[in-house]
């Protein structure tokens, strides 16, 4: 099926899949109670894929009362970054650039300083920007580019923000049972917004309570998580972090947060000091 659809179809059945879950909480004591027929209408439970696999391991959390969320290999596909994201932004620098070259200069002008070509002309100035692009440079007027370029095309509908449907699903719940959501990323704020407001399941901005990026510190630091229980008014260790990369939940537990491994394929590392899990439906707060 064609994203597209799965998107108009996702959004016409939000509703009902919000008030199902609210079903859900109240009739069992806990989420993984359910049975892969719980109350979710059909047309919704067919177009994601959420099951309940009686063997699967699932670990119950209590004292939470705030979750925190990396995003890529977490809530997103890493994919999506790499194939989507800047195969976009490559594929649509030259038009971008035209079309848009009245509002980019100052960017055009910090590219050329830093290439050592003040002189260069626009199509010069492309074909490094383009250059760049090819070697994954972090230099602040490419990256400037890019978030425009994105913010342009999940506008224009071009694409949208990969969610996983586990991810989805429990995300919602969470909200139901009112457990804030905060995400805590190496994308900027404004990229993190972007990406749940135009997901595959539509706006799912309401979710969230907060975003933080690495102005608050970095990922793999101790200090960010302080100063992020600090700003969101949690004591560490009511606070879930969930990510799919180690040092950062080192850091995250040596501040005092409850923390969790998502490894996607299923494979923990060896002596992992951290629980984990392949998605989030093998979580359950209590
Ligand atoms: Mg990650």
């Amino acid at each position: 099926m064609p994203k597209k659809e799965f998107f108009v179809e996702m959004k016409k059945g939000y509703t009902e899949i919000c008030v199902a879950l609210k079903l859900l909480t109240l009739l069992t004591q806990g989420v993984f109670m359910m049975q892969a027929d719980y109350s979710m209408p059909a047309e919704i439970k067919d177009k994601v894929s959420f099951t309940v696999d009686e063997k699967m391991k699932v670990y119950p959390f209590s004292s939470v009362k705030a979750v925190l969320t990396d995003i890529e290999g977490t809530t997103t596909s890493i994919s999506f970054v790499h194939d989507v994201l800047f195969p976009y932004a490559k594929k649509h620098v030259w038009s971008f650039v035209k079309n848009h070259e009245a509002d980019l200069l100052t960017i055009l002008k910090d590219a050329a300083e830093i290439a050592g070509a003040p002189a260069a002309s626009t199509e010069e100035i492309i074909e490094i920007l383009a250059k760049w692009m090819e070697q994954d440079k972090k230099i602040t007027p490419l990256k400037t580019l890019q978030g425009m370029m994105w913010e342009d095309g999940y506008q224009k509908g071009d694409f949208h923000g990969h969610v996983y449907d586990d991810a989805f699903v429990l995300m919602n719940l969470w909200k139901i049972q009112g457990l804030p959501i905060y995400v805590f990323s190496s994308g900027s704020v404004q990229a993190q917004k972007l990406l749940f407001t135009h997901s595959i399941f539509g706006d799912l901005s309401h979710l969230f309570s907060g975003h933080f990026d690495t102005k608050v510190g970095g990922k793999k630091e101790k200090g960010s998580y302080q100063n992020i229980a600090t700003q969101i008014g949690f004591a560490p260790e009511t606070i879930l972090f969930l990510s799919d990369t180690l040092e950062e939940l080192d850091a995250a537990k040596a501040a005092g947060y409850q923390t969790l491994l998502l490894t996607r394929d299923g494979t923990a590392p060896a002596g992992c000091a951290h629980p984990a899990v392949a998605a989030f439906n093998q979580i359950e707060i209590q």
